[in-house]
């Protein structure tokens, strides 16, 4: 009769045990991220939604738009063909790390710069685009450069960026004042909190390109190129990844796709 109970008492531990193993959902780093896209012909990308060129978002159509976007649509349709579906999800520079960490994206392609610091979290694609980091001043401002920037002077920069960093190292007597996005950077130049704007030249011609009061100073102080980036340890996905750029590059949609966006120029350009 004890034995019985036993052996009873057991299968019911041993059931109990199966059902908290198949609620428990996969983490990020358990799941192929390439075989779950094939599943549910969907990529998952975080852009960014306030970055014109690169990723805006449309309000009258209610869709994001720019020169990552295409590209991440681009990919997704090499990877799942014709009928894959991009999906996307807002990041600003702050959040996209601690977003694809927690699996709500797949990938981001948010003008992200790669860098060795960034490459002990997540893994890169090859590089999509060239950018380097400027200045954008009012017109008629006496900042004509970085190496203008002195202690009387305040530099807006956007939280988790390359530029609030690299600008730390190049004007290191500036006051410097992070904002969370880049809206809100431009804002904040606007209304006269900061002497100049500091982040990617691409960016920043975007910005200067919509309001013409606003104007670059002095040429590129860094290196930036973007990579999209991707979870640790999905190696088949960064190599689907990387088959699909190269694929873009050599059949001309890469070339297309920068035409559309960067009609005047051949800056950035990849290839
Ligand atoms: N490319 C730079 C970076 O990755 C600046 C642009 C951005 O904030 O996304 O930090």
């Amino acid at each position: 009769m004890r034995k019985k109970t036993m052996i009873r008492l057991l299968f019911l531990l041993g059931l109990v045990f199966l059902i908290l193993a198949g609620c428990k959902g996969k983490s990020v780093a358990e799941e192929n991220i390439l075989e779950r896209s094939k599943q549910n012909n969907t990529i998952t990308w975080g852009v960014k939604y306030d970055t014109r060129l690169f990723g805006m978002m449309d309000i009258k159509s209610s869709t994001v738009q720019g020169f990552d976007i295409d590209i991440a649509k681009a990919i997704t349709q090499e990877i799942l063909g014709k009928d894959g579906k991009a999906e996307f999800v807002e990041v600003t520079s702050k959040t996209r790390i601690p977003l694809l960490k927690n699996g709500n994206i797949d990938a981001i392609i948010a003008t992200m710069t790669i860098t060795d610091e960034r490459k002990k979290q997540v893994d890169f694609s090859d590089v999509y685009f060239d950018a380097g980091q400027s200045l954008l001043v009012k017109k008629g401002s006496p900042i004509k450069s970085v190496d203008e920037l002195n202690a009387e002077t305040t530099v807006l920069a956007v939280k988790g960026s390359t530029s609030a960093v690299n600008i730390r190292e190049h004007a290191p007597d500036a006051k410097i004042l992070e904002l969370e996005n880049y809206a809100e950077a431009f804002t904040a130049l606007q209304s006269g909190q900061g002497d100049a704007m500091t982040t990617d030249n691409a960016i920043l011609l975007g910005m200067a390109d919509e309001n013409p009061d606003y104007t670059l100073a002095g040429g590129t102080f860094t290196n930036e190129p973007y990579g999209i980036a991707i979870n640790k340890g999905q190696t088949e996905f960064l190599d689907a990844v990387n088959q699909a750029l190269k694929e873009l590059i050599a059949n001309g949609t890469y070339d297309q796709i920068y035409q559309k966006w960067f009609p005047d120029t051949t800056q950035g350009k990849v290839n």
